[in-house]
This record gives C-alpha cells, sequence and structure tokens, in this order.
C-alpha cells in the first residue's frame, strides 16, 4: 500500500504530524505497536498530572481548615487514584483515536521497521505483517526510561515510571534516584500522599537544569514537606535480597546505605532506535539518537526523524513542533525552523516551577549584561488569596537591547504564566513591553510585570 506520508510512532510528535500531514491533504497512515497517544498521553505528562491532582487534593483536605472549612482527616484510597490516573490516560487515547478518524488517518498497529527504497516493515500485533510504501516516512518512535547499570530495574523493588504510575499498593518508603521533572514530580506524589520519600540526586542542587535561585527554594518546600534531600550524591549500588531494597551511596559525608520498600530510577531517558531497521537504510545516528537538520530530514532522503528519538529537549510540545514543522516543510510550505531558545519548560510539582530562556547564569557566562527583577508571591494578593505565598517570578533583562533573555518561576499556576514570556519573546518584545502591559488583577500574572519593574527600580508593591 502506497501513502503520501507514514509515521512511525503516536505519540505527541507522530500523531500531531499525522494529523498535519492529513490537513495538508496528504494520504497518511500512522504505525503504533502500544496506545496511541505515546508516552506523554499513557505514561507521561497526562497520567502524572491526573495522580498530582489528587496529591493536590489530599493536600487541600488536610489543610482545609487553613480556608475555614472543617472536614475530617483525609486519606489517600491509592488503588481509585491509580484508576482514576489510568482512566484520565485511556480517555485521552481515545480522543486519539477519533482524531486519527476524524482526519482520515490509517492507524496501523504493529511493530515497524524502515527498509530501504522508502519501505516501512509491519509485524502487526497479531503476528501477520506487510510492508508498506510512502513518499515520506517520519521516525517517531520516541524514548523509554534509561537505565543505570548498577540500579538494574525488576518492575517490582526498582522500578521505572511506568510501574510508580500503576502500583497496585502505595510503599511506606520510596527512594527516588534523580530530580529532573520526573523524579520530583513523583517526589511530591508519594509524598502528599503519605509515603515517606527520599530523593538522591549525583548533581550538587535539585531540578538542576532550571536557575539555581528556584532548585533553593524547592528544596526549602521539599524539606519543610518532610521530603529527604540528598544531594551531590552518588548512587553505588542496590541490594533486592531483603525486605524492601538498600541503597548504598556515596558524599562527601563518606559512604552510607538508605533502605525503603521501593526505589524509583528517575534517570533519564533513551532513544528507541533501536530494532528499527536505521543501519540497513543507512539511517546516521550520533550519541544513540537519529541525527537530522533544521527540518528534520535524515541523512537519508525521504526518512524523517522528531520528537526524543532526536537530539533536542525531551518534552511533548517540542515533539509537536517539530511533527508540524517537518510536515509543513514536505510540503513545500514556507516554515521558519523551531527556535530552541524559546522553548518552555514545566515542573508541575507545588508549587510548580516553569523557565524559559537563560538562567540567570547562563547569560552572564554568554557576556550579558544583565538586570534581574524578582518578585515575590509573598507580596501577590492572588498568591495570598489564594494560600499559596510560596516562590517568585525572576525575569532576566538585556541592559542594552532591554531583550527578555530569560524567565524562571516558581509558584502556584507558573506552569500556566510561562506562556506569556514565550509569546512575548517570540514577538521580540522587550521588557519594556511587559511591564506597560497591564495586567489584570488580582492575579499570579501581576508577578511578571513586577518582576520587570523591579529590574528597572520600579517595582510598586515590594
Ligand atoms: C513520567 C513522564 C512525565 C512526563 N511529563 C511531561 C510533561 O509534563 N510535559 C512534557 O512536555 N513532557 C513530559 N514528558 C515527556 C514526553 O512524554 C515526551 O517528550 C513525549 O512523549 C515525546 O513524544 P514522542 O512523540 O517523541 O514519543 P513518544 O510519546 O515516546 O511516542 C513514541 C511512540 O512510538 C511507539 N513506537 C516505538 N517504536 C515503535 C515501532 N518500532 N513501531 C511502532 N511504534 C513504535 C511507542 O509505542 C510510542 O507510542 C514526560 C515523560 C515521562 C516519562
Amino acid at each position: 500500500m502506497k501513502y503520501d506520508v507514514i509515521v512511525i510512532g503516536s505519540g505527541p510528535g507522530g500523531y500531531v504530524s499525522a494529523i498535519r500531514a492529513a490537513q495538508l491533504g496528504m494520504k497518511t497512515a500512522i504505525i503504533e505497536k502500544e496506545n496511541l497517544g505515546g508516552v506523554c498521553l499513557n505514561w507521561g505528562c497526562i497520567p502524572t498530572k491526573a495522580l498530582l491532582k489528587s496529591a493536590e487534593v489530599m493536600n487541600y483536605a488536610n489543610h482545609a481548615s487553613a480556608y475555614g472549612i472543617t472536614i475530617g482527616e483525609a486519606s489517600p484510597d491509592f488503588p481509585a487514584i491509580i484508576k482514576r490516573s489510568r482512566d484520565v490516560a485511556g480517555a485521552m487515547s481515545k480522543g486519539v483515536d477519533f482524531l486519527m478518524r476524524k482526519n482520515n488517518i490509517q492507524v496501523i498497529y504493529g511493530t515497524a521497521k524502515v527498509l530501504p527504497g522508502k519501505k516501512v516493515y509491519v509485524t502487526f500485533k497479531d503476528g501477520l505483517d506487510g510492508t508498506f510504501e510512502a513518499d515520506h516516512i517520519l521516525i517517531a518512535t520516541g524514548a523509554r526510561a534509561r537505565e543505570l547499570p548498577f540500579l538494574p530495574v525488576d518492575g517490582e523493588k526498582i522500578i521505572g515510571y511506568r510501574q510508580a504510575l500503576t502500583l497496585e499498593k502505595q510503599p511506606r518508603s520510596m527512594i527516588i534516584v534523580g530530580s529532573g521533572a520526573i523524579g520530583v514530580e513523583m517526589a511530591h506524589f508519594y509524598n502528599s500522599i503519605g509515603t515517606k520519600v527520599t530523593i538522591v540526586e549525583y548533581l550538587p542542587r535539585l531540578v538542576p537544569t532550571e536557575d539555581a535561585e528556584v532548585s533553593k527554594q524547592l528544596e526549602r518546600v521539599f524539606k519543610k514537606a518532610k521530603i529527604k534531600v540528598l544531594t551531590a550524591t552518588e548512587v553505588t549500588g542496590a541490594d533486592t535480597s531483603g525486605e524492601g531494597v538498600k541503597i548504598f551511596y556515596k558524599n562527601k559525608k563518606g559512604e552510607d546505605a538508605l533502605q525503603a520498600d521501593v526505589v524509583l530510577s528517575a534517570v533519564g531517558i533513551r532513544a528507541n532506535i533501536e530494532n528499527l531497521g536505521l543501519e540497513e537504510t543507512g539511517i546516521a545516528t550520533e550519541n544513540g539518537k537519529i541525527k537530522v537538520d533544521e527540518f528534520y530530514r535524515t541523512n537519508i532522503e525521504g526518512y524523517y526523524a522528531i520528537g526524543d528519538v532526536i537530539d533536542t529537549p525531551a518534552l511533548a510540545h517540542v515533539a509537536s513542533a517539530e511533527g508540524i514543522t517537518c510536515i509543513e516543510h514536505i510540503k513545500g510550505l514556507d516554515v521558519e525552523p523551531v527556535d530552541y531558545d524559546n522553548i518552555p519548560s514545566n515542573i508541575y510539582t507545588s508549587p510548580e516551577i516553569a523557565s524559559v530562556g537563560f538562567t540567570e547564569e547562563e547569560a552572564k557566562e554568554k557576556g550579558y549584561d544583565v538586570l534581574v527583577g524578582k518578585f515575590p508571591f509573598t507580596a501577590s494578593g492572588k498568591a495570598k488569596a489564594a494560600g499559596k505565598p510560596e516562590g517568585f517570578v525572576k525575569i532576566i533583562i538585556d541592559k542594552k537591547y532591554d531583550e527578555i533573555l530569560g524567565a524562571h518561576m516558581i509558584g502556584a499556576n507558573v506552569t500556566e504564566m510561562i506562556a506569556e514570556i514565550v509569546a512575548a519573546r517570540k514577538a521580540e518584545a522587550t521588557g519594556y513591553t511587559l511591564l506597560k502591559s497591564v495586567h489584570p488583577h488580582p492575579t499570579m500574572s501581576e508577578a511578571i510585570m513586577e518582576a520587570v519593574a523591579d529590574a528597572y527600580g520600579e517595582a510598586i508593591h515590594i
């Protein structure tokens, strides 16, 4: 069977590409070996946010008296929380199925492998096989959890994110190795429902890719919430022979061990490039990822790759933006490459974290003369009324041209607020534009305007 476009993998990279291709009049098929929606809808973005919503409800219930509401002590129904999360993921996956039908996209369930001559070989779910042809083959096979050699995931005592989302019984204690987005979101969720959580991070601070002040604030909040935090600590091994699991580690204080019911390994991802026919087809890889140009063309004409399988930020919105760009370029539209300097990054802990652009350190390293403005949510009427005064907005502005170099936020709802900065940067707006854009009152977003004002020494409320 011949198509204009065949997409392999139906995550936010793949299914969005397929829809855009169909919109542009291309005969499109998508091949998926598991569930429509990929990691994001089934195992990542969506089910984690459902769990985190349960954590939020739990925290509100436990602090209801602070809002003048009397209710009994809240307790988690762990299987019901997990079921809700799985139901939300399942509904989202069905939504993708609907979108595929709406757009006349052929969905093929099976495991795909590319072949030379613009062909795709598929082993169907029932064991039969078939070969398909297309003018353009887009590989969007995503990634899976990376494993440390001395921390092999057994699915019971040492688990990955998939098991953490589907445990049958709530662990009494959990050690989380790695404090990136997945590690800290899981730490917040499990701690909120009463699991005793310890985070072990190899680098000197939590969420090490975020601004240092954001890391510091998160560490303070986590410690206050009784999450044990061990930074600059290297895990050296694990022993699963006894009850629970023992983790060995070393840091500047020396060597020691920790014990818990389970260990969650959250140390990053590995691209799904194996058994894909890349070698047979001659498609080049580099550092375990498929090599592409700015329009996602591989070194072999007619083959493309996007999303977590290439070397760009492993985020759903990045995968989708890459897919749309790739397809529009295939169609011959006049399309700009994705601007990787303007990608927002969110972490859905409580408080939430959001950032875009350079951190203060990075901006200085790049030689910018910077103005830094900061507005704490303790001074925000909306944050106070919501009972969420933790956190701040920090903005970094180039002194010379007033360019908005970066924004770093920690606080309630900041994952929604960051889009304002992304849009402003895309429109090449300046700090002055943000300052003079009248923000509604009372909102958390006023903190952006005030942070800019602080950079200019004009803040009103601090
Ligand atoms: C716990 C967790 C939380 C996350 N939270 C967020 C978040 O809040 N925000 C955010 O932006 N990102 C988040 N991410 C990251 C996000 O999920 C990924 O960046 C995104 O899913 C990547 O999309 P993709 O289309 O490249 O690949 P994927 O979503 O990984 O989809 C790839 C698909 O390809 C299929 N596939 C693989 N090989 C084959 C084959 N040979 N044949 C057929 N099908 C194949 C897979 O089954 C899969 O369905 C999270 C990730 C995790 C693990």
